[in-house]
């Protein structure tokens, strides 16, 4: 009864802590929060300076002592406190009603461990969360695509973040065979840092890598021929730079990161059982996550595995709103929660 009473007065959340970005919604408002990952300390005095977007506009532009940091690498969490203390910023700014602390569902990479589904789960807490559940990411970017996951047919969907792409079959509520691969949106900034200093000795930054990815950087040829103005230090001179990229030198720049998440997809389908193939070769491949925005992807994963391939729609918030809707439908949807040892979902 009590329990009842207090789920009413919560304001629940759902949370993709995405290595990139973090996406928070809130139950009945829906999302309130997309802001990057990442936190700016002042390593003199261990004080945090700034959150979010705030945070990444002093990214590689701060003095010495001022460090802009991403808690999260590869997805997880690799710097405890700070995440902590991210996570605990975001959960306050996104609360109005704060007298009952929320239940929160936080999304996680597929096939993280033991130790690192309790990082996720004491940072929640100690940011203030009462209750706190898992949910796996590709799982929830299926349901926030309005996949039909817990019914007897396979569901393919992609999801590629900042720091992992993750592809995973699901059918009847769960993950049937899910890989995780290391290589994704980050990967293919520093596949542009290191071509533009292999070809040009010039030294750009990460943020210059992402925006020039974001403009021109595709995986298949594009109809039209792109160019764009890339700003770095000669590593000769030392001076300041400017020279004109193409569309076709970042799509050479990125080609071997991105044959590795094609050749992901390609080891999880030779995987699959044959029923659950039969399925994906009529529904499809889904993508989602911001990779999944990287032009003509979709037509090369489409080309590579002979399967039709969609990006679903805003990809980039795929991740918060499935877990918003399983936030929303608790009862009905507690069977793709994560279970863990901590842990279950409510009765
Ligand atoms: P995460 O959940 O890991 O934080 P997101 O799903 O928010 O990741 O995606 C962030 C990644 O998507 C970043 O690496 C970013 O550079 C990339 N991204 C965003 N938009 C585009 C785009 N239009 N083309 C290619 N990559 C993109
Ligand atoms: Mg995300």
């Amino acid at each position: 009864m009590l329990n009842k009473i207090l789920n009413f007065l919560s304001e629940d959340i759902a949370i993709d802590l995405g290595t990139a970005n973090t996406e928070v919604y809130v139950r009945g408002r829906g999302i309130v929060i997309q802001e990057p990952s990442v936190v700016a300390i002042n390593q003199k005095t261990g004080q945090i300076l700034a959150v979010g977007i705030e945070a990444k506009k002093m990214v590689g532009r701060t003095p010495s002592h001022i460090v802009a940091i991403r808690p999260l690498k590869s997805g997880v969490i690799s710097d405890f406190e700070t995440t902590e203390q991210m996570l605990k910023y975001f959960i306050e700014k996104a609360r109005k009603r704060k007298f009952v602390g929320p239940r929160v569902i936080v999304g996680i990479p597929w096939g993280v461990t033991e130790v690192e589904k309790k990082a996720v789960l004491d940072a929640s807490k100690s940011a203030g969360a009462r209750e706190v559940f898992l949910i796996e990411e590709p799982m929830a970017a299926a349901i926030g695509a309005r996949l039909p996951v817990q019914e007897p047919v396979g569901n393919f969907i992609v999801d590629i973040g900042g720091g992992t792409a993750e592809v995973a079959v699901i059918s009847l509520g769960g993950v049937v065979l899910g890989k995780s691969l290391r290589i994704a949106g980050d990967k293919l900034n520093e596949d542009i840092i290191r071509y533009i200093q292999d070809e040009y000795n010039l030294l750009i930054g990460e943020r210059m890598a992402e925006t020039v990815k974001i403009a021109i950087g595709s995986a298949y040829p594009l109809k039209e021929k792109k160019e764009f103005p890339v700003r770095g230090r000669n590593l000769v001179t030392g001076l300041p730079e400017e020279i004109i990229v193409s569309d076709e030198e970042i799509r050479k720049a990125i080609e071997k990161s991105v044959r590795q998440i094609v050749n992901e997809i390609k080891a999880t389908l030779d995987e699959t059982p044959p029923e659950l193939v039969a399925d994906i070769m009529v529904n499809g491949i889904y993508l989602s996550g911001g990779g999944a925005l990287l032009k003509g992807l979709d037509i090369l994963i489409q080309k590579e595995t002979k399967i039709p391939t969609k990006v679903v729609d805003d990809p980039m918030t795929a991740v918060v709103r499935g877990a918003g809707i399983v936030l929303e439908n608790l009862d009905e949807l507690e069977e793709v929660l994560v279970e863990t040892k901590e842990l279950k979902p409510p009765k």
